[in-house]
């Protein structure tokens, strides 16, 4: 549903922009603002979207009904003419895509035609060309909003109407109605929450569902005496005065006579025994519906009406019911409408406000004497036993009906126009069912999904006995299905140490022990959030959000908030807990295969270390795989000369430690193999060496002789004498002093010379590098490039706005979420000094280095109090903010404890 969402949204964003782009094709035409036309066609926004919803329903439903990957779809592929007309058709819709993409700044093609890994490479692209457009609209829609642009929708306590959204955009032109309401649809953010104002508690808990019923009509086998019994029933372990572990065990002593009818389908006896009546089974007459305009229609929210409908409806024979659901902002979901249509009425129930009273509908929903009629009944079922406690005896199930009858699709659209010739259109499947009041599109839109189903009901019935030479076989066997469905049990959520290993196979990726230590702790976290705030656990953390973080394990809380985007409100405020599950799972050690696989990936281009490796402020590496477009004569020159350009050297670290991760590049703090280095000097290394001898140590007047770095060019001059008096380890006099400057600045020249000499040559080089990937800057730098000129609307963490690389690695890019300022800035201040030549090694006292990293000991201290049950020890002997990381002994008998009941 979420990426259904997106989908939508990125769609109706490309819409915006194809409107945009008419309007400038047709500049002749410019007095069509003034007919109050926003692009031909269309008189508004809202006439736009509309057609923009419709064309992207009409379009997710066409792709959800081309051929399965797998055995069908290689079938298909087999006719050359299916083949052609595919490739005709992907290559249309890339184009289209890359279009798109173009126009919102961002890549819109790989460099990399590696065939193995382009095609992750194109979906990452359209993944972040996603996350760009998304968060354009946000920015815009924000903008748009003008009052109230909190990041996060603030839910007022009261039971306040929706407010309409002031906007700049929908106060322009004459305003109507249907307007904000559309507005309102698109953008909901101002619902109160309905759970608000429930009577009944919602019941998060990791515990199974127990049926809500306590009264049962129709019954033929009398309710179990657990439900009956209110006090053993609303009975809750913790309400018990005891300690918890007592009261657990009271309450399991108590109930468990009970366990067999607490989880047993209410109704099961009687559906066992529900045998279908010889009417139902002969063909109909169908009975053609009334036209809606003149159908009596009942918006039902009080306890009074619904009284009277439930009476109404024990009297009829048949009648149809629809539900609407909202998910996305509570953890099991909320029937939000009921919908009920008799062969005179249509009905429209609001359930969140009577939702403790539904139950009452039992009469009429279980009487086995009345067909409730249902498409698509699957979900109903469940929803209603959730919410109400409601169940259906003698359901018929048009959904199946059409599966028997092997129609071309089976949805309720199809079977509105195949048997009413109704358009009908879904655009409002998705809305937010928990707006209030109502707004008169989405009543039509609910009417309809009931009001044509019982004339559908009869013409099914007649098909499927014509179908089948008038025996009754085939109708029988769809009653029998439709049984079968009101026989589901709804099913609670529950989480298990387990669960996570669920949602992690079907992400179809490899993830090594860290990074499914990662995912486990954030799936853990998550759906503990969701279960106490009620909202779902796509709200809390999309799961490709979880993904993200698992895989790249940010070394800081800042690297979490890039891994979303947009950052969910909960993440956004939990950011340290999550950067401590992220440390936690960081910890662990990586099996040697692991090891062993990154060193051999390192052979080839190394993306998993990459990725594995990544620190927001990292900037030391430039990815291999954009190495392999270079020319071969060709080098990249990285960024400073501050880090190490030895890339091997990492597999060493890596060996001789086993847990240690990523080792420094800084070399700052490290002794240079000297020696080595200076037997094969390339030429630019010779030049960063002359550089490099132009920097003055500015403590060598404490520093013993020896240690004291000579200039070269001061060793010509007369006054270099100094040089002999200073190594016998004694101060420079002022005098000394005073002529060593003069030296010094004669030196500085002709090495400022050399150096810009260097530098240019550098840049030369950095140059041709940077345009061979010109067209690869990537779609954040983009994004931030175009949210600075928009006025920086949305908020940023300190620090994800950081300095530029030359062309980061893209999961690096990614990731850092580090914008751009200017292209060119970097480059000129950029002074390539090679301070590893220096001796610095004083600087490397134990002292200093470790003031500039982070405190492991101090965070452990937190660390440990917080997450780690008693008696376990927290061994990180590693920061998060060094280079490197010692995996301690590990905690891997860190269990979550939660929940406990
Ligand atoms: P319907 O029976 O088509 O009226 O759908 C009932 C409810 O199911 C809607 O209110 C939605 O909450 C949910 N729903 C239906 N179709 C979808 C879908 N394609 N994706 C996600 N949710 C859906
Ligand atoms: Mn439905
Ligand atoms: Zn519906």
């Amino acid at each position: 549903m979420y990426t259904a969402v997106l989908r939508q949204r990125m769609k109706s964003t490309k819409n915006r922009y194809s409107a945009n782009s008419c309007r400038q094709d047709s500049n002749s035409e410019t007095n069509e603002e003034e007919n109050g036309e926003l692009c031909p066609g269309f008189k508004d926004v809202d006439a736009f979207v509309k057609y923009g919803l419709g064309a992207v329903l009409s379009a997710t439903k066409a792709s959800a009904g081309l051929p399965q990957a797998g055995d069908e779809y290689d079938f298909y592929r087999s006719f050359p003419g299916f083949q052609e007309f595919c490739e005709s058709q992907g290559d249309g819709l890339l184009r289209c895509m890359s279009q798109i993409m173009q126009h919102h700044g961002c890549r819109s093609h790989v460099r990399d035609q590696n065939k193995l890994t382009g095609l992750e490479e194109r979906f990452d692209l359209v993944v972040d060309s996603n996350d760009v457009i998304l968060e354009r609209a946000g920015i815009l829609l924000d903008e748009a909003d003008g009052v109230n642009r909190n990041q996060q929708p603030v839910m007022p306590a009261g039971f306040q109407p929706p407010k309409i959204v002031v906007s700049s955009w929908n106060r322009k032109g004459p305003g109507s109605g249907s307007r904000s309401e559309t507005f309102r649809l698109l953008h909901a953010k101002n619902v109160t929450r309905p759970q608000l104002k429930f009577k009944e508690r919602i019941d998060n808990s990791n515990t199974p569902f127990i049926p809500k019923i306590f009264i049962k009509p129709n019954a033929r086998k009398p309710l179990p005496a657990y439900f009956t019994n209110k006090q053993i029933r609303k009975e809750r372990p913790e309400d018990l005065d005891v300690p918890a572990a007592l009261a657990d065990l009271i309450h399991q002593q108590r109930t468990q006579e009970h366990v067999d009818d607490m989880f047993a389908h209410p109704y099961q006896y009687e559906l066992d025994h529900l045998s279908t009546q010889e009417k139902l089974l002969s063909k109909p007459e169908p009975q053609m519906y009334k036209p809606m305009a003149e159908t009596k229609f009942s918006f039902i929210d009080s306890l009074e009406d619904l009284v009277a409908l439930n009476e109404k409806l024990c009297k009829l024979s048949e009648f149809a019911v629809d539900l609407e659901h909202h998910s996305y902002r509570s953890f099991l979901g909320l029937t939000c409408l009921m919908q009920i249509s008799t062969r005179e009425e249509d009905f429209i129930i609001d359930t969140l406000e009577l939702r403790s009273e539904m139950y009452i509908l039992n009469e009429a929903f279980t009487d086995p004497s009345i067909v409730k009629v249902f498409h698509g009944a699957d979900s109903d079922i469940e929803w209603l036993q959730r919410d109400f406690g409601l169940y259906v005896v003698n359901l018929f199930d048009t959904h199946q009906a059409s599966r028997a009858l092997n129609l071309a699709r089976h949805s309720l659209d199809h079977l509105l126009k195949h048997f009413c010739s109704v358009d009908s259109d879904k655009r409002y499947q998705l809305a937010d069912w928990r707006i209030r009041p109502l707004p008169d599109e989405m009543v039509q839109y609910a009417r309809t999904d009931t009001h044509y189903l019982l004339y559908i009901y009869d013409c099914v019935k007649v098909q499927l006995l014509d179908f089948n030479h008038s025996q009754p076989g085939l109708l029988q066997s769809v009653w029998n299905k439709s049984k079968d469905i009101s026989l589901k049990k709804y099913v609670k959520p529950i989480y298990t140490e387990e669960s996570y290993l669920e949602l992690q196979r079907k992400q179809k990726k490899s993830l090594n022990t860290q990074q499914l230590t990662a995912f486990r702790l954030l799936f853990a976290w998550r759906d503990k959030l969701a279960r106490q705030e009620d909202e779902s656990t796509g709200f809390v953390l999309p799961t490709h959000m979880m993904n993200k973080i698992s895989e790249e394990l940010p070394k800081e809380p800042q690297g979490i908030i890039a891994c979303c985007n947009p950052v969910p409100p909960l993440v956004r405020q939990q950011v340290n807990e999550l950067h401590l599950l992220v440390q936690q799972a960081r910890e662990m050690p990586l099996l040697k295969a692991e090891i062993a696989a990154q060193k051999t990936k390192g052979l080839t281009p190394i993306k998993k270390p990459e990725v594995m490796l990544f620190g927001p402020h990292d900037t030391s590496r430039v990815s291999e795989s954009d190495l392999l477009h270079l020319s071969p004569g060709e080098l990249p020159v990285k960024q400073g000369m501050l880090f190490s350009e030895d890339e091997h050297k990492m597999d060493v670290d890596v060996q001789k430690t086993s847990g240690l991760l990523a080792p420094a590049k800084i070399t700052l703090f490290q002794e240079v193999e000297k020696k080595d280095a200076q037997k094969s000097l390339s030429v630019a290394q010779m030049k960063a060496r002359q550089i490099t001898e132009s920097f003055q140590n500015p403590f060598r007047m404490y520093l013993p002789s020896k240690d004291v770095h000579v200039n070269k060019n001061a060793k010509f001059d007369p006054s270099s004498k100094i040089f002999e008096i200073s190594k016998r380890w004694k101060l420079q006099s002022i005098e000394q002093q005073q002529k060593e400057m003069e030296a010094k600045k004669k030196a500085k020249e002709e090495a400022k010379e050399q150096a810009r000499k260097a530098t240019e040559e550098r840049n030369k080089a950095k140059q041709s590098y940077q345009e061979s990937l010109q067209n690869v800057a990537t779609v954040r730098q983009q994004a931030a490039e175009s949210a600075k000129s928009g006025g920086k609307k949305r908020e940023r963490v300190d620090g994800e706005v950081g300095e530029l690389t030359p062309k980061p690695s893209k999961k690096l890019m990614k990731s850092a979420e580090k914008p751009q300022k200017t292209e060119a800035t970097p480059q000129e201040s950029f002074k390539p000094f090679d301070y590893s030549q220096s001796d610095l090694r004083v600087f490397a006292g134990t002292k200093s280095k470790d003031s500039t990293q982070f405190d492991p000991n101090r965070q452990d201290e937190g660390f440990k109090k917080k997450k780690f049950p008693k008696g376990q020890k927290n061994n990180s002997a590693a920061g998060n903010r060094s280079m490197s990381f010692l995996a301690g002994k590990s905690d891997r008998g860190f269990r979550h404890n939660w929940p406990k009941r």
